[in-house]
């Protein structure tokens, strides 16, 4: 039975399978050996998803929305003494440089226009004359935008220079493979309802743990403290500090089986890109303009502006798409007037062909 009278085109939520939603209907108790086996799992399977398992890194789960997980890192990993460069290409980034001032984090933003991706070069001129620089820290999958920017080169300066290396890969990682040990990153955030389709209520941190083992005492929040929450989920056999989220928990391990049933990250990854091709492309030939060139743009969300001939309110056309089984995306940029369509979650050619026809209806009574 499908009880969803719509689906999510918004990069999570996203629309998750009957059998995830299923898991929820469960109680379970926090200190329960099941339970605890069952985060043991999701920590081992996290690894094995970042080709991780066998080489010295870990995995910590926090509690809260991806921003927490980021915010847990920001804060419990940067030393006063240190000094982290942020590449901002959109909000997340921005986000992180909020995140920075509230704690007193010393940073310093290197600012790309939005649809452009951040230059290892130029991150290079700033790494060779700032050299109080400990710390690397971009955006995977820009979800403001849908760029996807470019990790591999950024990866190579970090280790060039030998920064740590801080990757929010919140909506890509599960939806692009990432060989996190090979990219050298020392922290990969992410979270639960994104390109492995759980349900909201957790992030999650796959952390080198040499590096990890050395913050101690660094935390400048009791709650999001990394380094203690991982102790004790080592220490405790996969034992959360504070009440975490047991049902989320419960779908989200539900939902790491279904990943690998599709086989994997590179089926999720081909379906991810197919049905962004189809949109876009589609989306293009009834007159609306993608915000992101083709080469930049990422296999999860695509910006479009809106269409410059006939009425066009944001407003009548969500209504208008949602009486007919979608949920769109408002944009989040300033400067011009645009929407998303996010294409991950349980969304197949059916789908997009069905989203297409409701567009082009949409735009036949308006035009
Ligand atoms: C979703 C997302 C986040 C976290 O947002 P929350 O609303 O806190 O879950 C951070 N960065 C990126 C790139 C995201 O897509």
């Amino acid at each position: 039975m499908d009880r969803n009278t719509y689906k999510l085109l918004t990069p999570g939520p996203l629309t998750t399978t009957e059998t995830v939603k299923e898991r929820m209907l469960v109680d379970m108790c926090t200190w329960d050996q099941d339970y605890k086996a069952m985060t043991q799992e999701i920590r081992r399977g996290l690894l094995a998803l970042a080709h991780a398992e066998k080489s010295g890194y870990t995995t910590v789960l926090m509690q809260g929305s991806g921003t927490f997980g980021v915010e847990s890192v920001l804060s419990s990993v940067i030393r006063d003494t240190e000094k982290v460069l942020i590449l901002v290409n959109g909000a997340y980034t921005k986000r992180m440089c909020r995140i920075c001032e509230y704690h007193h984090i010393p940073y310093r933003a290197m600012e790309v226009p939005y649809d452009e991706i951040p230059d290892a070069g130029k991150a290079e001129e700033i790494l060779k004359t700032d050299s109080t620089i400990t710390h690397l820290a971009m955006v995977h999958s820009e979800t403001t935008t849908g760029i996807l920017n470019d990790l591999d080169s950024i990866a190579a300066l970090a280790r060039k220079y030998n920064k740590k290396f801080i990757v929010d890969a919140m909506s890509s990682f599960g939806g692009v493979d990432i060989d996190v040990p090979r990219l050298k990153i020392t922290y990969l955030i992410s979270s639960a309802n994104k390109c492995i389709q759980g349900v909201p209520g957790f992030s999650f941190i796959i952390a080198d743990e040499a590096d990890l083992k050395q913050t101690r005492g660094t935390a400048r929040s009791l709650s999001l403290d990394l380094y203690d929450q991982w102790e004790t989920m080592e220490k405790d056999g996969g034992k959360w500090r504070f009440t975490s989220p047991t049902h989320v928990v419960a779908a989200f391990h539900q939902a790491m089986q279904e990943l690998d049933r599709e086989g994997g990250i590179p089926a999720r990854h081909e379906r991810y890109a197919r049905m962004n091709r189809m949109l876009r492309e589609g989306m293009e030939r009834l007159g609306f303009k993608p915000y992101i060139r083709a080469e930049y743009q990422g296999p999860i969300i695509t910006t479009f502006f809106y269409p410059e001939d006939g009425a066009f309110d944001f407003k009548d056309m969500y209504r208008f798409l949602k009486e007919r089984g979608y949920v769109i995306y408002p944009g989040k940029l300033t400067e011009r007037d645009t929407f998303r369509l996010g294409n991950i979650g349980e969304i197949y050619e059916a789908d997009v062909e069905k989203i297409l026809a409701i567009f082009a209806d949409y735009r036949k009574e308006t035009r």
